[in-house]
């Protein structure tokens, strides 16, 4: 079969990774999270204290980045992929609110976003790709034959990470999940480089009131569509 490209951008909290690994599944695709490779420069920035506790020092943590070695490396118990700073396993540091906190400020970093976008462009050289995020439509894969754009109220998306993280274990209040939720929409969107939009062909999906199963369907369906286009 054709391979094709997949870019699934949208708000913080859509449930973009859930859907995006069930589709990589399906079609036997690599499945990858750019913001875990952004919350991982954030934790790295946290560990190495060019941010937290009020202050900041970005241009430190500039001429730190190439200490910053980032490594996807596949869970075959978990069914995909986890993240690895400097070698070291982040998959549950890197989804605390507390890094949730800083990661959008990291994220507007230019040098970061270059250097996280470069790696994003080798992965996805041979096709066969999903990858979610905020950019992944407009700047990484521009040329992507499939785009979606997520969408969903900030109640509900903020209510789907306070579950998540109460499920985990993480003692969590909602107010606070909602409110970082607001900030980030904010700063990812108002952002000067390659801000969170709508690519102009993306498919929007407003998943509010509609179950995981539904989009599923939906977005397999698109993809099979596409695939079979560019076989002929
Ligand atoms: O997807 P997730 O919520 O884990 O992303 C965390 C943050 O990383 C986003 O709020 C955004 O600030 C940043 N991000 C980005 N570009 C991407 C992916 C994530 O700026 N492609």
């Amino acid at each position: 079969m054709k391979k094709i490209t997949i870019a699934i951008d949208g708000f913080s909290s859509t449930g973009k990774s859930t859907l995006a690994k069930q589709l990589a599944k399906v079609l036997g695709y690599i499945y990858v999270d750019t913001g875990a490779m952004y919350r991982a420069v954030t934790l790295f920035a946290m560990q190495n204290h060019f941010i937290g506790s009020g202050r900041t020092d970005f241009q430190g943590l500039v001429k730190s980045l190439d200490d910053v070695v980032l490594k996807f490396s596949y869970n075959e118990t978990l069914g995909f992929a986890e993240m690895y700073l400097n070698g070291v396993n982040v998959e549950k540091e890197i989804r605390t609110l507390e890094v949730s906190k800083n990661v959008s400020q990291i994220a507007e970093i230019k040098e970061v976003r270059v250097k996280l976008v470069d790696l994003q462009k080798e992965m996805g050289k041979e096709k066969g790709i999903v990858m979610d995020g905020r950019d992944i439509g407009t700047v990484v894969f521009p040329d992507a034959e499939l785009k979606i754009f997520m969408t969903a109220s900030p109640e509900k998306r903020a209510y789907r990470r306070y579950k998540e993280l109460l499920d985990r274990g993480d003692n969590v209040v909602y107010e606070d999940i909602l409110e970082n939720v607001q900030k980030r929409d904010y700063i990812d969107s108002h952002r000067d480089i390659s801000p969170l939009m709508k690519a102009e062909e993306a498919i929007e999906f407003d998943n509010s009131d509609m179950g995981l199963k539904e989009q599923f369907e939906r977005l397999h369906s698109y993809a099979l569509r596409i695939i079979k286009k560019h076989e002929q």
